[in-house]
């Protein structure tokens, strides 16, 4: 099949079985374009929930997929690639929590958004980059852990002075960033704007014109009036950028602002997805239970 007749066989499919496609800023400009909706992974899991379909054909990586399980049990939601996973949702285990947990039973477990299930089900409140300065000021005072990014957690940590220990984990993608890179961009582009995702290292964070998750971005670009901006994140969120911005210039970074996971899936996938309707996510029924009150707590705190 040519491109053109995929693209008019994942609509027939998606119509004869009552499926919405959801598509992650990060994945191909092509899955983009056939997505019913796009957005970060909070808000595609929110209207994975909100949809009357019966199926949900999430175009992301692994935790994304499952978060929208944790919130739509009812519903059959399909990964195109399963192996599309989260390096970062990785280094943070079930059993090395609850050996931390074990260890330091007063500390509240705070878990970024991109975390298996079975971690949100042993945390206390999940946050996402959007709002984790919103959700994590409920907790000034109190003992904390942040899990799984320790850019983000130091971010938080330093912005509002709190007693909160970090994981060491990180986005290989965002992390490998280097000051050079930087100095090099702005050099080269003078007039450009730097703004850049919190899941790079403090010392590139400081270096920014402005700090915001990939939604923080989009709108950073859209109401600026500046013209020309260097995009310290994922390459994929450009082409969005693009499309809602026709008289604005983007220059990405480096080159390695590339997801090789979110890069995994492609127009094939979601047609195959669709039609043998796999790679089918599930989440045990008592993981299920616990993960979602700690995603329903952030919710609470933050009216979303
Ligand atoms: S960009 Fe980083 S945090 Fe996002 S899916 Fe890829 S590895 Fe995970």
């Amino acid at each position: 099949m040519n491109k053109q007749q995929l693209v008019d066989e994942i609509k027939r499919l998606k119509e004869e079985k009552n499926a919405v496609i959801l598509a992650h800023y990060y994945q191909r400009a092509g899955v983009q374009d056939v997505a019913d909706y796009m957005g970060d992974s909070l808000k595609l899991s929110r209207i994975a929930a909100e949809t009357d379909a019966d199926m949900i054909v999430f175009c992301g990586v692994h935790f994304m997929a499952e978060t929208a399980k944790i919130l739509s049990p009812e519903k059959t939601v399909l990964l195109p690639v399963a192996e599309a996973g989260c390096p970062m949702a990785d280094m943070v285990t079930e059993r090395k929590l609850t050996a931390y947990k074990e260890k330091h039973p007063d500390t509240l477990v705070v878990c970024y958004v991109n975390t298996t299930a079975q971690v949100k089900a042993l945390s206390d409140v999940c946050v996402t980059s959007s709002n984790a300065e919103k959700v994590i000021r409920h907790y000034e005072g109190e003992k904390l852990l942040y899990v799984p990014d320790k850019n983000l957690g130091t971010y938080l940590k330093h912005k509002y002075d709190l007693d909160m220990e970090v994981w060491p984990g990180f986005c290989c993608i965002h992390n490998d960033v280097t000051k050079e890179e930087v100095e090099f961009a702005k050099s080269t582009y003078p007039n450009a704007e730097f703004i850049v995702h919190p899941e790079c290292r403090m010392e590139i964070v400081e270096m920014a014109d402005f700090v915001g998750s990939t939604k923080g971005l989009l709108e950073y670009v859209s109401n600026s009036d500046c013209q020309e901006f260097i995009i310290g994140t994922e390459k994929g969120i450009i082409h969005q950028m693009e499309l809602a911005n026709k008289d604005k210039k983007f220059h990405l970074l480096s080159e390695n602002l590339a997801c090789y996971d979110m890069k995994l899936t492609n127009l094939e996938d979601v047609y195959e997805a669709l039609k043998n309707e796999q790679h089918v996510i599930e989440v045990e029924e008592t993981i299920r239970e616990q993960a979602l009150k700690s995603l329903n707590r952030m919710f609470e705190l933050t009216d979303q």
